[in-house]
């Protein structure tokens, strides 16, 4: 199966290398030329396999030319039952007749990036196997806070691989920073950056095309590759879990096979919710994606106006690791949409990076709000739906999955949907725990600065248990504290390599 670049200017490569690589080199992103199907009759045999055979399955589609033994290595060694906290990989529970919560955050770092950041090393290793590159990869991360972590626990002492992360100095949890900062492995390097998400992701989308780089890495036998969404690599496994909580709610008895769904995702850097999208397209029987985001709301508008207009004020906002303003797998989905037209995306994203917006031409903006619907949470009443949740389902929910359930709210009060419904829980509450808190714990427990006692408090209040990767943080000695201006990124990688 060939990939090829949303740009049209890049030649059509392997899943091995379009993994290898990250991004194209004309700046685009690869897809996959064509789409696996799965009929009704194949999901009805898939529906009782378990997470990593499901995976398998899937995986397979995309790299038909790898060897099988090498998948079935790959996904036994990311989804082993011992690695995460429900044996189900991705367990799925009923909050009431219609909603379900597909909970994505059972992984070694509490938030749903482990899904793909678990299998992403192995992807890339096996990668490098198949086309017989002998380079070292480096890759470079720029995280809104959740790929970060999740990025350096899949790749710490990976052999033959070394990874740097750019986070925004102060757009991060508490919890979310100690994470990275106290990361250990040999291969691991985590830098902040003075400046917001989109200003680490220019930087490190610039260090991966600027051809000066290129040339130094080629001397000293290494390899730039991404960990971030725009790698095929992290969206084919992100795909798996879609059909594995459709599939759920079919044995569960609520759903009849081939029964439409609608999926609830808290949206930043549109990978999750494209990943829902793609899974669509290889049958699984979906009627809306409800697109949600907090105040840095681009794709609301985007989907109510049919203009993508970042000119706007960066929010930092209580669901950080949606604080974002440039969705970079947009693209994938306007080239898709766009009937697969390279002219008409190299538009749109010219016209972003000269002018700041684009717009949609008729035909791609019907055929956007056909599927997608987009609503957006501000802070408070973020706080409210987790109270809400707390009050009416004893469920207790992070601030980004929240967001999706006041967005779903919306969505119901607006069209009356009678489908069923999968609202994605992207991260552990615990992550977020001052903000839980804040929704769930009386104000007086609230005084303290001590993030840890607050873990505790909002343990004891819920009754669950705090996630073990959370356990102890503060015990931890901190091995990363530089701090770089957006334009020192590159230095900081040089320093890093010792390539200067
Ligand atoms: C990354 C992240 C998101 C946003 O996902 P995208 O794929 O970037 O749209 C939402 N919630 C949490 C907790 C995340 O970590």
């Amino acid at each position: 199966m060939k990939y090829v670049s949303t740009r049209g200017n890049a030649a059509p490569v392997s899943g091995a290398e379009a993994i290898i690589a990250g991004i194209a080199p004309d700046g685009g992103l690869y897809l996959p030329e064509s789409w696996p199907q799965f009929a009704l009759v194949e999901q009805e045999g898939l529906c009782h396999q378990n997470y990593a055979r499901l995976a398998k399955e899937i995986l397979v589609r995309f790299f038909p030319e790898w060897p099988d033994e090498a998948l079935e290595q790959a996904v036994a060694a990311a989804y082993d039952p011992k690695r995460w906290s429900s044996p189900e990989i991705v367990p799925l529970r009923s909050l009431d007749t219609g909603l379900h919560v597909m909970e994505l955050w059972h992984g070694p770092t509490s938030a749903f990036k482990d899904l793909a950041l678990q299998l992403l090393p192995h992807l890339l290793v096996n990668s490098l196997r198949v086309v017989g590159d002998k380079r070292d990869v480096v890759i470079l991360v720029a995280t809104s806070g959740d790929t970060g972590k999740a990025a350096l626990e899949g790749f710490r002492d990976v052999p033959g691989t070394r990874i740097m992360v750019f986070y925004p100095e102060n757009g991060v949890s508490a919890i979310q920073r100690l994470q990275m900062v106290t990361q250990e492995g040999n291969n691991t390097r985590v830098v902040a950056v003075q400046g917001n998400f989109d200003d680490a992701q220019t930087g490190v989308k610039k260090i991966f095309t600027d051809p000066a780089w290129l040339r130094l890495l080629e001397e000293h036998n290494l390899t730039f590759s991404s960990a971030n969404s725009i790698n095929w690599g992290r969206l084919v496994p992100q795909i798996v879990y879609n059909f594995s909580a459709y599939f759920a709610l079919v044995r569960s008895g609520k759903l009849a096979m081939g029964e439409k769904v609608n999926f609830v995702v808290p949206t930043g850097n549109f990978g999750n919710i494209l990943a829902a999208y793609l899974a669509r397209g290889m049958g699984l029987p979906v009627h809306r994606l409800i697109c949600a985001s907090n105040r840095n709301k681009v794709l609301t508008d985007l989907f109510r106006t049919g203009v993508y207009d970042r000119r706007r004020e960066f929010y930092t906002t209580n669901s950080p690791s949606m604080d974002i303003l440039i969705s970079s797998n947009l693209e994938r989905l306007l080239f898709l949409l766009s009937g697969k037209n390279p002219e008409m995306v190299r538009g749109w994203m010219a016209d972003l990076q000269e002018k700041g917006y684009y717009t949609l031409d008729a035909t791609t903006r019907e055929r956007l709000t056909e599927v997608f619907w987009g609503g957006w949470a501000d802070e408070e009443s973020t706080l409210a739906a987790i109270r809400q949740a707390y009050r009416e389902f004893g469920y207790v929910m992070d601030t980004h999955t929240a967001v999706g359930l006041k967005v779903y709210r919306d969505y119901l009060r607006e069209s009356g949907d009678k489908h069923h419904t999968i609202l994605a829980a992207t991260a552990n509450p615990f992550k977020f725990n001052r903000a839980v808190a804040t929704a769930v714990l009386p104000p007086e427990k609230l005084q303290t600065q001590d993030e840890f006692l607050l873990l505790r408090e909002l343990a004891a209040a819920t009754g669950l248990s705090v996630p073990e990767g959370l356990r102890g943080l503060d015990s931890r000695p901190v091995r990363h504290n530089t701090v770089v201006a957006p334009d020192r990124m590159g230095a900081a990688v040089a320093d890093w390599l010792g390539l200067k």
